[in-house]
């Protein structure tokens, strides 16, 4: 059984974890949030006090942070990981960063003699609780492969995306997909209600039919119709609207560099920056739909 350092045990990092324990490894846990640690140490990581003693003599280490310049700061930092970690050590970072950070990463790690990872994740909590999470990993082939063995407790799909920084590259067209889907599903949730449907009825139809996605499927923004959503519990946060606004943007700024048009992506983006205005930034991103509602 291995050691693993992890940082980063918020929303998806504690479940993540909770997996590994289950798996036997031994999970030497860190975050700045006294509440994360605890609900991590509640399923059995061991709590340490700084980045140093969370990856010194580890097998593997595994980042899963909000942004960019928080796995910078985590992996580049003077107290960081790259400053305390032996370069035996696997570097893992599952979360969802922009394709510069990420690359900036996978220059400091390898000029240190680091092998290094970008592995983000699609599945959400409940996949992240029930170990069902999809990853796709960016880097070197011999990397990548150690790296899927450490993840397979926490998945259910392990996708090498190809060379330093695909992953991200991956992720970022995926949640930029996701996050039309659903707010084309709050739309269509909310017109079903003004013609009279039954909100069970519609989610039943169209859960089987042609306006199926995984938004409408584990995020549906009605309450009382499935048990994954915000919506059954006043859109506390399963996806801050902050961190999907976040991601949305990755692909707007990706697409300003490759020169494609994202129109609806854009628009998509400026909803969620309209809640983040009226100060909803820390609930949950399918609050969406009281953009269309009118609630808010
Ligand atoms: P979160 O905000 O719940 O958790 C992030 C944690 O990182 C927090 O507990 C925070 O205290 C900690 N942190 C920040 N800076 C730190 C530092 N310097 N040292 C130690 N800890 C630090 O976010 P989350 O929902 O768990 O998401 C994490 C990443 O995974 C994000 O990039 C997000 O986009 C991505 N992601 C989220 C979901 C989801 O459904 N929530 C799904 C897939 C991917």
């Amino acid at each position: 059984m291995a050691t693993i350092g992890w940082i980063g045990l918020g929303n998806m990092g504690g479940p993540m974890t909770a997996n590994l324990v289950k798996a036997g490894h031994t999970v030497r846990g860190f975050d700045l949030s006294a509440d994360a640690v605890a609900a991590a140490e509640a399923e059995g990581v061991t709590a340490v006090p700084g980045i140093a003693d969370a990856v010194r003599g580890a097998d593997v280490v595994f980042t899963m942070l909000p942004k960019g310049d928080h796995a910078r700061a985590v992996y580049l930092g003077d107290d960081g990981v790259l400053a305390h970690a032996e370069t035996s050590t696997l570097l893992v970072d599952s979360s969802t960063i922009d394709i510069e950070s990420a690359a900036a990463l996978h220059e400091a790690a390898a000029d240190k003699g680091f092998r290094f990872v970008d592995a983000p994740v699609s599945g959400g909590i409940s996949g992240a609780k029930a170990g069902t999470l999809t990853f796709m990993i960016g880097g070197e082939e011999g990397a990548v492969k150690d790296a899927t063995a450490f993840i397979e407790p926490m998945a259910r799909n392990i996708i090498p995306t190809g060379g330093a920084t695909t992953g991200q590259a991956a992720k970022i067209c995926n949640n930029l997909m996701l996050f039309i889907n659903l707010a084309s599903t709050a739309e269509g949730a909310v017109l079903a209600d003004r013609l009279g449907l039954d909100k069970q009825v519609f989610w039943d139809i169209a859960s089987v039919s042609s306006g199926d996605s995984w938004a409408l499927r584990t995020w549906y923004p009605v309450p009382g119709v499935i048990d994954t959503a915000a919506s059954n519990n006043d859109f506390a946060p399963t996806f801050t609207t902050e961190l999907a606004n976040k991601d949305i943007g990755l692909a707007i700024a990706a697409a300003r560099s490759t020169d494609t048009p994202l129109e609806i992506g854009e628009h998509v983006q400026q909803l969620f920056q309209r809640l983040i205005d009226q100060g909803e930034g820390g609930k949950d991103c399918s609050m969406i739909i009281k953009l269309v509602d009118g609630t808010l």
